[in-house]
């Protein structure tokens, strides 16, 4: 080989060496940031079984007095032991304050003694904005349409589980709600959602509710005010509900 071709190769060869080094990688930018320090989360206490600090506390098991009767001539229910008990035959109670967005807990009991079957064992339930009933009943061995048990959203969504403890039992219903919007025309701009845990158990994973409970037919939407009062069913039978607090979520609701 010539020199000149010697030297040709020789740059070629080094020319390609340094082609097929690896780059060096980007800088990382600083850890500092990707580090969010606003806004601080307000700091909420929450002892065990006890309501948290910022909750709204609608039943505490000695006063009755942020409930009302839902009809003009219904009545009252009754404090039993600390808990707040159907009186069948009053009618359904609604809070007096309103919720759009809401987390809710709500301790129930459904009666020792067995009376009745099915739908029949047990029944009330928890209207949010109280036209959306999240089920109440005794389904501890107490078949019935699975739409309408215990953890249903009745007539909508059959529950992905059945936590049920036998009749006599506290339990506990842990709700996450988020409330249907509705355009100035009164058109859905979207469903309402929720997300709901009996005893710690997930039985409703953010699923869209279809419209108001129905007992018959089709559910369907109409236009409501962004808060509403929380509902509880008397369906004739002494289910009794303890610690019952709410949190509200609404943004729209805090920025009023
Ligand atoms: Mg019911």
């Amino acid at each position: 080989m010539k020199p000149h071709a010697l030297l040709c190769s020789l740059v070629v060869i080094a020319s390609l060496a340094r082609a097929a080094a690896p780059a060096a990688p980007p800088a990382l930018p600083p850890p500092e940031a990707t580090e969010a320090w606003t806004p601080v989360p307000p700091i909420v206490t929450a002892p065990t079984g006890q309501p948290p600090s910022d909750a709204v506390v609608l039943f505490d098991g000695k006063s009755l007095a942020a409930w009302e009767p839902v009809r003009a001539n219904g009545g009252s229910w009754l404090i039993e032991d600390g808990a707040m008990v159907v009186k069948p035959g009053t009618g359904d109670q609604r809070s007096k304050a309103a919720f759009g967005d809401v987390q809710l807990h709500v301790e129930f009991r459904t009666p020792q003694v067995i009376e009745g079957e099915g739908q029949g064992r047990g029944n009330s339930g928890i209207f949010l904005m109280g036209l959306y009933e999240l089920q109440v009943l005794d389904s501890h061995n107490n078949p019935t349409y699975p739409n309408g048990q215990l953890g249903s959203v009745y007539k909508q969504h059959i529950p992905l589980a059945n936590p049920a403890r036998p009749p006599g039992e506290w339990q506990s219903y842990d709700i996450i709600f988020i409330a249907p919007r509705f355009d100035a025309a009164g058109q859905l701009v979207s469903a309402a959602r929720v997300t709901a845990f009996i005893n710690g158990v997930l039985v409703l994973n953010n699923v869209e509710i279809q419209g108001p409970t129905v007992y018959r037919g089709a559910p369907k939407y109409a236009a409501h005010a962004d808060q509403l009062p929380i509902v509880l069913q008397d369906h004739r039978n002494p289910t009794a509900f303890r610690n019952i607090w709410a949190r509200p979520l609404d943004a729209r609701a805090a920025a009023k």
